[in-house]
């Protein structure tokens, strides 16, 4: 056990002389990550009568009811959450205020989740009324708020993002604006620096550790104290903006925790790396950081042993919480991230 109560995984970056499993990308990750954004590829795992059963395992339901229970057990069991009305891409103006329409019934219905301290201590037990770390948060996809429209897709996405940020606000609810694709990083920043003109304490943001830009973002939007959750990166970007080599993404990710927990603003470290969770709690002590100024997010689903570690050390964890029918981009990037994912699909769906 380190002095952070952190074990050091087997593995780690801190042992030192690894052999190469770090640095071993899924070679299949590029083909997925395409049939993430294929139509037909779509069509034919959507249709595969075992995805349903191991869509389950990642995604909290097709509807907002099956969401919220999936909130009230997690925020019981001293989790802070983060939801995501799943979709992308939008391309129909009329879709996307549905589903900024769908935030707001959202957000509503959140409002009323009770949230003080659940059965054990640490973890959510925070009021959702004090300057502190918010338990109850929503994650928005710009392009689904209409940002690939084409002639003015990013102010109907700033325009969608507004009024999910008011309503928000007025809750006391968080709004983390997700990253995509890096062809939409500029003006998802753009919206997020609006945005944060208006709600500074409620609005954040994600930056990803492949892009090669991330570096010198972190340190911008730590100059401005902003609320920044730290990813890895989930699509398939060209070597010309993105580290593509693991060790060189997970290099990026020690480097940009780094300038986020020295900065001004509040850290989410977002990834159910050990070596990653380890440096992040190492660097939390040197700098110094408690437990009140940053947080750990794993996705739902995502080793829940490991969520339950983290809450009995005392730290703050996020569970991001995807739900809505359309699952399938978010349950593809889940395959890709992971052979182990890709190998419990692949033997289920294939006849004894
Ligand atoms: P990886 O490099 O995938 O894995 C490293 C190690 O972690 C593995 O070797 C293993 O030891 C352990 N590990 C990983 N997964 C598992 C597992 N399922 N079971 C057991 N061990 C495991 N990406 C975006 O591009 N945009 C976003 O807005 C975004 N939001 C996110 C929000 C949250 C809360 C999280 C957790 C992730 C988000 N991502 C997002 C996805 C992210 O970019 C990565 O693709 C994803 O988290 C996988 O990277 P990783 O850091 O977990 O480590």
């Amino acid at each position: 056990m380190s002095s952070t109560g952190f074990t050091h995984p087997a593995g780690s970056a801190s042992s030192a002389g690894l052999p190469s499993p770090w640095m071993i990308t899924n070679p299949l990750r590029p083909a997925l990550l395409a049939a993430a954004r294929s139509a037909r590829a779509e069509r034919s795992i959507t249709r595969m009568p075992v995805t349903r059963r191991i869509v389950d395992r990642f995604v909290a339901g097709e509807d907002r009811g099956a969401a919220l229970a999936t909130v009230r057990d997690l925020v019981r069991r001293n989790r802070f959450v983060t939801i995501d009305y799943l979709g992308e891409d939008t391309r129909d103006p009329g879709q996307a205020e549905r589903v900024a329409g769908e935030y707001l019934r959202l957000i509503d219905e959140l409002a009323l989740v009770p949230v003080e301290a659940g059965d054990r201590g640490g973890g959510a037990g925070v009021c959702k009324d004090t300057a502190g770390p918010r338990p109850l948060e929503v994650s928005v996809k710009l392009s689904a708020l209409g940002q690939a429209l084409p002639d003015d897709g990013h102010a109907v996405a700033l325009r969608n993002a507004r009024a999910i940020a008011e309503s928000a606000a007025a809750a006391g609810i968080w709004v983390t604006v997700d990253a995509e694709d890096h062809t939409t990083t500029e003006s998802t920043h753009e919206i997020v620096r609006e945005l944060r003109r208006e709600h500074p304490e409620t609005v954040g943001t994600v930056l990803q550790a492949y892009l090669r830009r991330t570096e010198a973002d972190c340190r911008a939007f730590a100059a401005e104290g902003a609320r920044i959750r730290l990813c890895k990166g989930a699509y398939n970007e060209p070597e010309s903006v993105a580290y593509r080599r693991k060790r060189e993404v997970d290099e990026s990710y020690l480097r940009c925790l780094r300038i986020l927990m020295r900065g001004s603003g509040y850290p989410m470290v977002a990834t159910h790396d050990p070596a990653m969770i380890e440096a992040a709690a190492l660097l939390a002590t040197a700098v110094p950081r408690g437990g009140e100024d940053f947080e750990f997010q794993m996705l739902y689903g995502i080793r829940p042993a490991e969520q339950e570690r983290l809450i009995g050390l005392g730290q703050h964890l996020r569970v991001y919480v995807p739900f809505g029918d359309q699952w399938y981009g978010y349950f593809v990037r889940r395959l890709a991230e992971r052979p182990a994912n890709l190998m419990f699909f692949l033997r289920a769906a294939t006849p004894e």
